[in-house]
């Protein structure tokens, strides 16, 4: 017997201000067709303070679930129902999913990179030693995940000294792992015990695509892994400079990819295609 006919789309999207040029509905759309699924994804521009309706809004329609980009990671959870315990330490939501009536909130963005470093570099963080540059919103996400993930040492360096040691004290509080903030001095070294260093700083993203953090590259060793979460443009100057020191290289449109699958499958109970996602969001860039 053939399914009933139904012209209802399940409803799913992201809450920003400013939303605009938020290119996730690229990736979901892509993967919501390559599944046959009726499903979609919408941008909407949801000012401060109207969160709160916003909310209220996606219980009223039913909505699967939602992204939330600036400003809302943080504000968002006391709307919900229940936050998951990573994303309560970090303090930040960016997916909200539905069980029954239940809004629950979780951050994918940490997970997304932790998926794309064992699956794309085949490395497990345990036992390892990171060096951290930033101390934002993504670097926040990634280094609680590693530290719940069981990284021996986590040294986190940023510009803004303050906001650097800020992020130390959220994982000495919270985790167990072994943690240090350094100043961003002039040619900052890797200590050649560092297992992996990645970028969480904003600098390189398009339109600067010509910068990089300062650093003396000549102390990335061959072999050592280096990560970047700028995803546009996937191939940073960070991560050449990386690449021609012998350096295992992990861009940030694969973070950006995974973060996305996480939600989707919180979204859909459905494995996303990854590869089509990643396919549609490179297309996507490369012609912007
Ligand atoms: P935030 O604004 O929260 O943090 C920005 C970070 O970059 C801070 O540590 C800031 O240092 C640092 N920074 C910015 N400019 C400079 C500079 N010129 N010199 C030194 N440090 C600098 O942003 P987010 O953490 O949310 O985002 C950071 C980047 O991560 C963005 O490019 C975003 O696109 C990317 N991202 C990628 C994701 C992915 O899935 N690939 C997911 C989430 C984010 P200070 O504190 O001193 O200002």
């Amino acid at each position: 017997m053939s399914n009933p006919i139904s012209y209802r789309q399940e409803l799913t999207g992201v809450f920003g201000y400013p939303v605009d040029e938020n290119p996730t509905v690229v990736m979901m759309k892509a993967a919501f067709e390559a599944l046959d699924l009726p499903w979609c994804y919408l941008n909407m521009k949801v000012r401060p303070e109207a969160l709160a309706a916003g909310i209220e809004g996606l219980r009223a329609m039913g909505f699967q679930g939602v992204n939330l980009t600036i400003p809302h990671k943080c504000a968002v959870l006391e709307h919900l129902d229940e936050v998951a315990d990573d994303a309560r330490i970090m303090g930040a939501v960016n997916t909200v999913y539905r069980r029954q009536d239940r809004l629950i909130g979780a951050n994918t963005d940490g997970k997304g990179f932790l998926r794309a470093l064992g699956d794309d570099a085949g490395l497990d963080p345990a036992g390892k030693k990171f060096l951290i540059l930033g101390a934002g919103g993504a670097a926040r996400a990634i280094t609680v995940e590693l530290a719940l993930a069981g990284a021996r040492e986590i040294i986190v360096v940023n510009r803004d000294a303050s906001r650097g040691r800020e992020l130390v004290a959220l994982l000495q509080a919270n985790t167990k792992v072994r943690t240090s903030y350094q100043a961003w001095v002039e040619n900052l070294a890797v200590p050649d015990d560092c297992d992996v260093l990645v970028n969480a700083t904003s600098i390189g993203l398009y339109p600067q695509i010509d910068e990089r953090p300062p650093l003396d590259y000549a102390s990335i060793r061959q072999g050592l892994v280096v990560c970047d979460v700028i995803p546009n443009p996937p191939r940073t100057r960070f991560l050449e400079a990386a690449a021609a020191r012998g350096a295992v290289t992990l861009d940030g449109l694969g973070m950006l990819v995974y973060q996305g699958a996480i939600a989707f499958k919180l979204w859909t109970g459905k494995d996303a295609p990854v590869a089509v996602m990643k396919a549609a969001l490179a297309k996507e860039f490369a012609s912007a």
